[in-house]
């Protein structure tokens, strides 16, 4: 097998004594090299002999014999045929900072690189954050008692020992023991030699304890929904005993299909709370974390006597290893986060319920490997488990929706109406087209008579708005100013346009400057068009170009009244928590932004919503395009209408009869399901068939393009014998990112199993190898 045993080889590698050995272990080292399926043997020395699966280690890697860490995926007793014992490799070392990963944990890592096609390293290294493998703000402390029995003499002490004696001995039992440093100021000794030499002398007993430092105070939201839980409506009710029926009954999976603002929230926490009752864990994962602060704080008050561990792209590293500490040793009983929270290492007896939140959210389909797609695993994880999964959301995904109606895979629970006293909004499409024509100047105009008008009678009312400015499409390009030129400035290194950004850090807008989105290069404005020099435009219509227009359509709200939110305008998430605050206190009254407004956000003075484009995701070259303007039409409608005033939307639309955006409007998911779906059937699409996206990546056009040939020839017998389709090879609709040329091959078959087949034949063959020059995509989410 190519590259199984790559670690040997080399004379100067440290192979094993074979008399010192206690057994084998193969080890998934840490990294890039895919050793798919068993990882790399080596020996396990005598003074390791306790190493079991799950723990991280120390190894001589490669022929030079680097140090590297990797994770012991099995023990052997017998060494695997066909190697000899005195060619493998001793590990070197255990970790025994790191708690082992469990037996669940490994199972799904293997799973993952297997079904996603990922070396096993690259999966174990996105499992255990690097916060806890470096171990981030650990400490180890001394912790200091008396000793059981008090020592017949004590000898001769100074006065300083003698103070400390007194200040333990006077200590209330419930104190002790007491940390070192601590010890030290409350006796007023300076430094702790004193102590040491009590202990020396067995007049004080040391322990070392290992904590971590500046773990603690995780910025519990401040926005924490106060009073009594409200009372279940009929719906509610018997969705949660429904649920609650099925909770200690092994796994299974549902599917909770309810619309915006339909109480789904209060449904999980009543499920997470009889999971707590029954003395399991649940975890709960929410997209992008940051972006949904109401459901944290709703969970945080809810349950103050519960410990909830939180994880999420906004902490730091010692609050990341803290948090995952308090999972792993089962101190939290609830564990919340976004995508990655499902590597969260909750004891595997204890899981007892996995719910996720907005399951058709974009955000779970991780974008480098391991790809892996957050529900599916999530899924898994609870069939490891044993214990029910819950998928929640007002717009299933279509995969999700075709495995419910059409494979009864997942039971369907509905709450097809909104929580009491709030109605779903009025959802008006407008024809900017036309709208556009009412305009007689020839200013460029982003909001049209009716939403302007739509504006100003909401906030003249009292209500708040919020603004979407669909992020597709409506960045800021740099062109010539001529037409007949048409140069438009791109990325040297992307086939993409670069986009201009007005950094505002404060008070201080700084100069305007291009970014490209792909690969991060940044540089400045030219100020004349290389190819004709003529003067350059902004063109494309960005956030800052809506807030501006906002502002004359409603010149009585102060600064501070309207508040974009966008790449440019937030640092972190904190920023945008601020934000929200502002919002929720009825300070904010006009909320603009791109999709990270669309999702999750709960305030009932929100009485209108606003989108600015409606159809521009429409034009993406990715067959779930209506899909996309679908949910975010629907999410972003449902952010309002939750006060006693009715809600309305209005969404601007150069194609106000496309079906996604039409039956968006009238909250009508299933008839835009049954239409989507008949066409996925017609053009051979999923859910309708399986696909997964191979993209080979090299600077060299022509490499890459012989490569991708290469493949497809490798492929092509064992497609036949599986009855999988080959599309390809293409250039990807973006065709270079960073200076790589991109030519993909889509897989596309009846059946998971068929692609998984032609896949794993292929990578035990050495035809498939991911990493720089591959990317595997399984179950793609995203084209371009
Ligand atoms: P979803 O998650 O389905 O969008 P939420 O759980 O956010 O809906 O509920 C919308 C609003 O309705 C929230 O403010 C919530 O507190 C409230 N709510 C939920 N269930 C009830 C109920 N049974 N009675 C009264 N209000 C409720
Ligand atoms: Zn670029
Ligand atoms: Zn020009």
């Amino acid at each position: 097998m190519p590259g199984l045993f790559d670690s040997l080889g080399g004379d100067d590698s440290p192979r094993a004594e074979t008399d010192a050995v206690a057994g084998w272990a193969s080890v998934a080292v840490e990294g890039g090299m895919d050793t798919f399926p068993e990882g790399l043997t080596y020996a396990v020395p005598r003074g390791l002999a306790s190493l079991g699966p799950g723990q991280r280690v120390e190894v001589p890697f490669g022929r030079g014999n680097r140090r590297a860490r990797g994770i012991v995926v099995a023990r052997m007793e017998e060494l695997p045929s066909g190697l000899a014992a005195g060619r493998v490799k001793s590990i070197l070392a255990a970790d025994d900072r790191t708690p082992p990963l469990s037996a669940h944990l490994l199972d799904l890592a293997a799973w993952i690189s297997r079904y996603y096609i990922c070396p096993m390293g690259v999966t174990l290294d996105a499992m255990l954050p690097a916060a806890v493998r470096r171990g981030a703000g650990l400490v180890t402390q001394t912790m200091v008692d008396l000793p059981a029995e008090a020592p017949t003499s004590s000898g001769r002490l100074g006065p300083n020992q003698k103070s400390v004696l007194a200040t333990v001995a006077d200590l209330p039992a419930a104190k002790r023991p007491i940390e070192m440093g601590e010890l030290a100021s409350l006796a007023g000794v300076e430094g702790t030699a004193s102590i040491r030499g009590l202990i020396g002398r067995g007049l004080l007993i040391g322990t070392q304890r290992r904590s971590i430092r500046g773990g603690d105070g995780i910025e519990a939201h401040a926005m924490l929904a106060s009073g009594p839980p409200p009372e279940l409506t009929e719906d509610q009710h018997r969705v949660v005993s429904d649920l609650t029926e099925v909770l200690d009954k092994g796994f299974s999976r549902h599917l909770l299909y309810g619309v915006t603002g339909s109480g789904k929230t209060e449904v999980y926490l009543r499920l997470l709370e009889r999971t707590v009752a029954a003395g399991r864990s649940a975890l709960l994962l929410v997209p992008e974390i940051a972006l949904t602060p109401q459901t944290i704080g709703r969970l945080l008050s809810r349950f103050p006597e519960v410990p909830v561990s939180v994880l999420h792209s906004g902490l730091t590293p010692a609050q990341r290893h803290r948090q995952w500490t308090l999972a792993a040793d089962g101190t939290a009983r609830i564990v919340t986060g976004a995508r990655s929270a499902i590597f969260a290492p909750i004891p595997d007896d204890s899981l007892g319920l996995v719910i996720v939140d907005e399951e058709h959210d974009a955000s779970y389909k991780q974008d480098q490997a391991p790809r892996y797609h957050g529900r599916d695993v999530a899924i898994r994880r609870a069939q490891q488990a044993g214990c029910p999964v819950l998928l929640g959301t007002a717009t299933p995904s279509l995969e999700t929706w075709h495995n419910t109606t059409a494979r009864h895979l997942i039971r369907l629970h509905r709450l097809p109406k909104r929580a009491p006293g709030l109605n779903l909004p009025k959802v008006q499409v407008v024809d900017f087209g036309k709208e556009r024509r009412r305009f007689n100047d020839r200013r460029v105009h982003l909001i049209g008579p009716t939403l302007g008008k739509g504006l100003a009678d909401c906030i003249a009312d009292g209500g708040q708005a919020l603004l979407l400015l669909n992020r597709r499409g409506y960045a800021n390009y740099i062109a010539c100013s001529d037409q007949r030129c048409g140069w438009m400035q791109t990325c040297s290194e992307c086939d993409a346009g670069m986009v201009c950004h007005r950094p505002e850090r404060r008070d201080h807008p700084g100069p305007e400057f291009l970014r490209c989105h792909h690969c991060d290069a940044e540089q400045r404005v030219p100020r004349t068009c290389p190819e004709c020099g003529h003067g350059v435009v902004v063109f494309g219509l960005g956030t800052q170009r809506v807030e501006e227009e906002l502002r004359r359509i409603l010149p009585d709200l102060g600064p501070e009244a309207i508040v974009r939110v966008d790449s440019d305008s937030m640092d972190s998430p904190r920023d945008l928590h601020r934000v929200l605050e502002a919002l929720g206190r009825g300070e904010v009254r006009v909320l603009l932004g791109t999709q990270m407004i669309a999702k999750g956000l709960d305030f009932p003075g929100v009485r209108l919503v606003g989108v600015v484009n409606g159809d521009t995701s429409l034009s993406m070259p990715d067959f779930r395009a209506s899909e996309r303007t679908f949910q975010l039409i629907n999410q972003v409608a449902g952010r309002c209408g939750r006060g006693e005033a009715a809600g309305r939307a209005i969404v601007q639309s150069f194609q106000p009869d496309a079906p996604a955006i039409r039956l968006a409007a009238l909250h009508r998911f299933e008839a835009f399901a049954q239409g989507e779906l008949e066409d996925r059937v017609r053009f051979d699409l999923p859910p309708h068939r399986r696909m997964a996206r191979l993209v080979v990546r090299d600077e060299d056009e022509t490499k890459a393009k012989a490569a991708a040939e290469r493949l497809l020839e490798n492929l092509r017998p064992g497609a036949a014998a599986a009855e999988v389709e080959l599309r390809g090879p293409a250039p990807c609709p973006i065709a270079r990112i960073a200076g790589r040329h991109r030519i993909q091959i889509e897989l596309l078959a009846p059946s998971a199993g068929a692609i998984q087949t032609l896949l794993q034949d292929a990578r035990r063959a050495g035809h498939l190898r991911p990493g720089e020059g591959l990317a595997v995509d399984v179950d793609p989410v995203a084209l371009l």
